[in-house]
């Protein structure tokens, strides 16, 4: 299979005829050709957009209208389901049955912001009856959306669903590691009949296509998903011409288990928290911080656990943890691995290539006990199925431990406790905390981090914040007095 760009209608190969390779992390075999873009492919997705900002007729329809074209794209999304599900499992390693739930997800993505366009209230203030003042949304013009490797299916359509319903025509970079799926949203776009240059997407290794996109000085907003060191490559490079910037970066969230907890369910989300998704999840429960009554309880059935989880062909529909996505990501988690050895952690589960699976990316579900605040494995995201495991004694104490990185993305909660629960909420530094629960979305709501986790929200109308300019319009609708200067 070959992969082409997709600008202004037209499948096109790169300006200078590059090309990478993308494997399958179930073997590391090279299976498909990608156009390699480098600035001048940017440059041409860019005018594309650009002319369907100015002159086309997306950025003027109403919301009413863009939301029909997107409900089309989330029905053409899910008659293509089972094919979107089968080249994300092979692209990325993910369990088949974990990539249908994030191809039904993609389709809810445009569901739900066809909705929250045509419900999007109007900020409007009043000064008595002499002036009414009225906030116009406009599209901010031709938006950089750059992403991921991991569920890049779903987190490409949770920046486009509202960058379109805002009326922003885009330009798509998908990550050089996963770049299958994004390959059926030209054909996709078509169907919904989404006009010419809309939608534009461009291939490409990270510091050629990506950083083009972001240096364009006719792209006004970027929005990024990836890791922290990225997000702060980007910020630099976007201040040369002020940019926009949505970062949604990386994460090391705490799991907090109280003693007073309902600890069969803690362990359920512990496990699925973190080994989900092959543990390449920006909210993964990867630091797993346990009350010292229920510790070394906690530890053993997090170990037992761990050890049952079935490690296989991302194709089987009995597999839980797929494989990771690129040996050279699988290298750095294994690298992670000797390092927590070498730190002195406790290995209590996984740690090594699962026997049956003697090539592609395999690692067993794996488990750090008695991990201290000042390893590496407790302050650096490993991004794959590996767990640390820390105790504390007092409320205190997990506090300080779940403050103790870097990051904060998420944060979960588990106590019985309802005063502890809001002492906690007000002083974890995470932007998202989850009480007695997984991670379950309420697309409403402003998912994003604070510290070294990102800048800005998405979700509901902050992600149309994202994409549109406020321009507030101050009508008098009586004679104001003006001082006359100069009548006198
Ligand atoms: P990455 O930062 O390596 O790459 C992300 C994207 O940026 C890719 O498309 C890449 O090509 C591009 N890129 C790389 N260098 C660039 C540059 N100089 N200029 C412009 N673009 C550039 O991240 P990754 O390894 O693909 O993804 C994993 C990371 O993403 C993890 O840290 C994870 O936590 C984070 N993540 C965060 C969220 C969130 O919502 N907070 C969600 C998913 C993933």
């Amino acid at each position: 299979m070959n992969l082409e760009h997709y600008i202004g209608g037209a499948h096109v190969p790169s300006v200078t005829g590059a090309t990478f390779t993308a494997l399958e992390p179930a073997t590391n075999k090279p299976y498909l050709t990608v156009a390699a873009g480098g600035p001048e492919d940017i440059a041409a997705a860019v005018a594309a957009a650009r002319t369907a900002f100015t002159e086309g007729p997306w950025p003027k329809m109403s919301g009413d209208q863009r939301a029909a074209v997107l409900r089309r794209i989330a029905a053409a999304i899910e008659s293509r389901d089972d094919e979107i599900a089968a080249r994300e499992c092979r692209d990325t390693g993910l369990p088949i049955t974990q990539a249908r739930g994030q191809a039904h997800r993609a389709a809810h993505n445009f569901r739900f912001f066809a909705d929250v366009i045509t419900t999007l209230g109007e900020e409007v203030y009043r000064v008595a009856s002499a002036q009414l003042n009225y906030v116009l949304r406009k599209p901010v013009g031709v938006a950089g959306l750059i992403t991921p490797w991991n569920t890049p299916f779903m987190l490409e359509t949770w920046k486009l669903a509202p960058a379109l319903a805002a009326g922003c025509p885009v330009v798509l970079k998908p990550a050089e590691w996963s770049p299958a799926s994004a390959g059926l949203l030209p054909e996709i776009m078509e169907e919904a009949g989404l006009p010419t240059g809309v939608f534009n997407l461009v291939h490409g290794i990270g510091e050629d296509a990506g950083a083009a996109l972001v240096a364009h000085p006719d792209v006004p907003v970027i929005s990024f998903t990836g890791e922290t060191t990225t997000g702060q490559i980007i910020m630099r490079n976007a201040a040369e011409n002020l940019k926009a910037l949505s970062m949604e970066l990386g994460g090391k969230s705490p799991l907090l288990v109280f003693a007073d907890a309902d600890l069969d369910r803690a362990l359920d989300a512990a496990v699925f928290g973190v080994f989900s998704l092959n543990g390449e999840r920006c909210t993964a429960s990867s630091r797993v911080l346990v009350q010292e009554e229920v510790y070394d309880e906690f530890v053993e059935r997090l170990a037992a656990r761990a050890s049952r989880v079935k490690v296989g062909a991302p194709g089987d529909p009995a597999t839980e943890l797929g494989a990771l996505i690129h040996p050279e990501h699988y290298e750095r988690v294994m690298e992670y691995v000797r390092i927590g050895t070498e730190e002195g952690a406790r290995l209590v589960a996984g740690g090594e290539r699962p026997a049956h699976l003697p090539e592609g990316n395999f690692l067993g579900a794996t488990v750090f006990a008695d991990v201290t605040p000042k390893m590496r494995i407790f302050q650096e995201e490993i991004f794959g199925p590996v767990v640390c495991v820390t105790p504390f004694s007092t409320e205190a104490e997990a506090l300080e431990l779940a403050n103790a990185t870097r990051y904060g993305l998420a944060a979960y909660l588990w106590t019985n406790d309802l005063r502890r629960t809001h002492r906690l909420a007000q002083s974890i530094e995470a932007g998202m905390m989850w009480v007695n629960s997984q991670n379950v979305r309420d697309l409403r709501t402003p998912f994003g981090g604070v510290k070294a986790s990102g800048l800005g929200r998405e979700g509901g109308h902050h992600s149309i914040d994202v994409y549109t300019e406020a321009h507030i319009v101050h009508l008098a609708t009586e004679d104001l007095p003006i001082p006359r200067f100069g009548a006198a």
